[in-house]
């Protein structure tokens, strides 16, 4: 499914285009085909995907950001029992 956060091919962050690395922003145990089927996903420069520790991948400020991001986007359409039922935790309150 497209990603519910941005429509053009270009960095979600910094909006550069160019190489990009797509990013499944709940991954792990089951997440990353929850989050391909439901557009939880984005576009990313490399070094802010995983090839340098500002990256979502070791950067917690970084992931916790886009969690949100998604997580609100989603609930704009949706209702939070529905986020809670796809990937089992609230991003928005803590
Ligand atoms: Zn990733």
């Amino acid at each position: 499914m497209n990603s519910i956060l941005q429509d053009r091919k270009e960095c979600y962050i910094t909006r550069q285009t160019g190489v990009l690395h797509k990013h499944h922003i709940f991954f792990g145990t089951g997440k990353r085909k929850i989050s391909e089927d439901n557009g939880f996903w984005v576009w990313l420069l490399p070094r802010l995907h995983n090839m340098s520790d500002e990256g979502v991948h070791f950067n917690p400020q970084l992931d916790k950001r886009l969690k949100r991001e998604c997580q609100a986007k989603y609930e704009e359409t949706h209702s939070r029992a529905e986020f809670m039922a796809l990937i089992g935790r609230n991003y928005l309150d803590d």
